[in-house]
């Protein structure tokens, strides 16, 4: 069972919370668009705020900061100790293209549970040369380390609607972001990452952002349990969102890793849907 209850609570596999949009990498087809996003305000008492509300009505597995890139993020070592104290879950990690790991103090490695690296073809040289380094503060941290090599990525983003509820319908279901990537930002609660990304994007491509919504605002609802029973009965909806229409979740093809130049990233991204770029439904 994906969601359960347990000690009065709505149990989860995962959590994620957005730190920043922002980050120091460029790859093709980010499914976060962080290229395209301008830094935004992370504000450190709102996530206070959202973690006492939602951590008395749901525990997770883990929790992971992601961005764009978290590292970026300057309260970082305050931020994990918060979520740590919330209690929402049972660690705490965070994923990272690692750049800037030789730039973090102990107290990062004591706090943080695990930390996994995506090690791009365009960063591997790097990473290799920080090893040393990473497995001393590892264990000295007693942090868990994963280095996970991404030499290819998934399309996920359109930036043009698929024309079929069908096809829309399968990608949906088979879809497994919507379980394991349910996500906090700025005081609202998404069922997965792309839903955030999709609507962000709108002013680049001209969408109105507003009829994407499919969030819930943590903050407006009057008890916990209008909370927990809202959380619950959205995770469970078997009606795609309106996302989903701008979305190959986890059916789009792979292709090789590749940077953008800055020139490229001037221009609005463009991945019209077509029905080579998702696997066999
Ligand atoms: S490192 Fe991650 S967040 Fe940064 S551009 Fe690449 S895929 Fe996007
Ligand atoms: S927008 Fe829809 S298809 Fe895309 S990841 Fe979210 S749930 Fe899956």
């Amino acid at each position: 069972m994906l969601y359960h209850q347990e000690n009065d609570k709505l149990r989860t596999k995962a959590l994620e919370i957005r730190v920043t949009d922002h980050c120091n990498l460029r790859c093709d087809k980010c499914a976060h668009h962080s290229q395209y996003l301008p830094p935004y305000e992370f504000d450190i008492n709102e996530l206070k705020q959202n973690l006492d509300r939602l951590s008395k009505v749901l525990h997770s597995d883990r929790v992971t900061l992601i961005g764009g890139e978290p590292l970026l993020l300057p309260e970082l070592n305050e931020t994990i100790n918060l979520v740590k104290e919330s209690n929402i879950a049972d660690m705490v990690c965070i994923t990272t293209n690692g750049l800037l790991l030789n730039s973090l103090d102990i107290q990062f490695w004591e706090l943080v549970d695990t930390v996994e690296i995506s090690i791009y073809p365009c960063s591997f040289a790097n990473i290799k040369k920080m090893l040393p380094m990473l497995y001393d503060s590892a264990w000295t941290g007693k942090t868990e380390l994963r280095l996970i090599p991404v030499t290819e990525f998934k399309t996920v983003l359109l930036t043009e609607p698929i024309d079929d509820s069908e096809i829309i319908a399968s990608v949906y279901n088979k879809c497994y972001y919507r379980y394991f990537c349910n996500t906090i930002i700025k005081g609202k609660f998404y069922k997965c990452e792309p839903s955030i990304s999709i609507p962000a994007l709108s002013e680049h491509l001209k969408h109105d952002a507003k009829k994407f919504g499919g969030f819930l605002d943590i903050c407006s609802f009057d008890s916990p349990e209008t909370l927990k029973k809202a959380v619950f009965d959205y995770l469970t909806d078997t009606t795609p969102l309106t996302a989903c229409g701008y979305c190959l979740g986890t059916s789009g093809v792979s292709f090789p890793h590749k940077l953008l130049s800055k020139k490229e990233i001037k221009q609005p991204p463009h991945n019209a849907f077509n029905p080579d770029l998702i696997q066999k439904l």
